[in-house]
């Protein structure tokens, strides 16, 4: 595989897949562009080396075609400010066509074109090859730095990748350093290696439980989920979340684990309230002790121990899904003693990597960011890879 960090891209067109879907307000200005600056590294390297950027992006889901609201001119002004005056940003009102092979062909070193929003062909998301065809002309190379949507077959994802050689194509900085974070905890663990998951539903994670029964050994289960674990036991959770139709399902998980010697650990007790709502009565209570009327919110006084312990002695932690309803302050503190223990484990030597939406908006929520050792950028891509699945985009680089 051609690696982005030796190849010289002087005098090369480099056209490179980004995540650049930032959510704009009612102005069209960007109100998190952690996404756009995530690919900086790779757009100032090409830069660096003499050659020029062409940029293609999705932005949001337009339905229609072209549409004002789902344009990507809105971030050019915001793109130009990232990069500085080391290069020059243009835009290309079509990704394909006439348009864009005339902006492309007019490019000079170190200049940088962003081209309209893929999605505004709905050839992009069925992945046809004629499409990501006439993307692949406009660039020399081909660099995929769009780790939000590997695992996604799309045309600009995965199959434009057919069209150039495997010395032309390769993954940018943030794609490279998702992919090695996620594959040395998928495939290099050091043990003992705790998985941490968390969330709202048990049906959401159980493809990423099943898989991590192969590879972990404790998993920590937090957050909604660990309801109808108890449920499945014959506990009484009140008024919690359950999933009743997933409780053979989570009885099986747990004596899969017993099978395999893997340690299942479960909240022993949890903050419980008696409404779903930021004003709840709360109090602390066994989590298969809960009144009819209350519901747990969030891990307990003595989980918060207990997952402590088993955190700050492991060497690999993956953690995904926060332990409560961290949204709300009288529910955060599960949440926010998970992140320091993480943060411990990590100053310790353990290697540490957050992915999926709400955790990594809780470390970040709680300023953990920087004590961990990866934060993915990666909500479903990152769940796919732990879950086993090959992603479209890494492996059509790879191939
Ligand atoms: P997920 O998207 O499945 O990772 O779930 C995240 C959501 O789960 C967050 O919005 C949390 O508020 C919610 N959540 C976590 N713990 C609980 C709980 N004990 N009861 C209800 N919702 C929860």
């Amino acid at each position: 595989m051609t690696s982005f960090s030796q190849f010289n891209f002087k005098d090369k067109k480099a056209l490179v897949r980004v995540d650049f879907n930032v959510p704009l307000n009612d102005q069209f200005e960007v109100t998190d562009d952690n996404r756009m600056r995530a690919a900086i590294p790779t757009i100032k390297k090409i830069i660096a080396d003499g050659g020029s950027v062409i940029l293609m992006s999705h932005l949001g889901r337009p339905k229609d075609g072209p549409t004002n609201k789902y344009s990507l001119f809105h971030i050019v002004k915001h793109l130009q400010h990232l990069v500085g005056d080391d290069a020059e940003v243009f835009f290309s009102s079509d990704c394909i066509g006439e348009t864009a092979e005339m902006a492309a062909s007019l490019l000079e070193p170190t200049d940088i074109l962003l081209l309209e929003n893929l999605r505004f062909y709905k050839e992009e998301e069925k992945g046809e090859a004629a499409f990501a065809e006439k993307l692949s002309k406009l660039g020399d190379v081909y660099v995929n730095d769009a780790f939000g949507t590997a695992h996604r077959a799309h045309a600009s994802t995965s199959i434009i990748a057919d069209y150039f050689d495997s010395d032309k194509k390769m993954f940018g900085l943030l794609m490279e350093s998702e992919v090695a974070s996620a594959e040395k905890v998928m495939l290099q663990s050091e043990k003992p290696f705790t998985a941490i998951i968390g969330g709202a539903k048990v049906s959401d994670k159980i493809l990423i439980i099943e898989n991590l029964l192969e590879r972990a050994t404790d998993i920590i289960i937090g957050g909604g989920m660990a309801y109808t674990f108890w449920k499945a036991q014959g506990k009484d959770i009140g008024n919690s979340l359950c999933e009743d139709d997933r409780l053979e399902l989570a009885a099986t998980l747990l004596e899969k684990a017993k099978v395999k010697g893997i340690n299942i650990h479960l909240p022993m007790d949890s903050t419980i309230a008696d409404k779903f709502a930021a004003d709840a009565e709360t109090t602390n209570c066994d989590s298969g002790a809960i009144p009819t009327g209350w519901m747990g919110l969030d891990i307990g006084i003595k989980a918060r121990a207990d997952f402590r312990e088993v955190i700050i002695n492991s060497k690999t932690i993956l953690w995904n899904g926060p332990m409560g309803v961290f949204e709300m302050e009288k529910f955060q503190a599960g949440t926010k003693a998970i992140a320091e223990a993480v943060a411990e484990a990590t100053k310790n030597g353990a290697f540490s990597l957050v992915g999926g939406g709400d955790s990594v908006a809780a470390v970040n929520q709680f300023g953990f960011n920087d004590q961990v050792s990866y934060v993915s950028t990666g909500g479903g891509a990152m769940l796919e890879f732990f879950e086993g699945k090959e992603l479209p985009g890494i492996a059509a680089i790879k191939k």
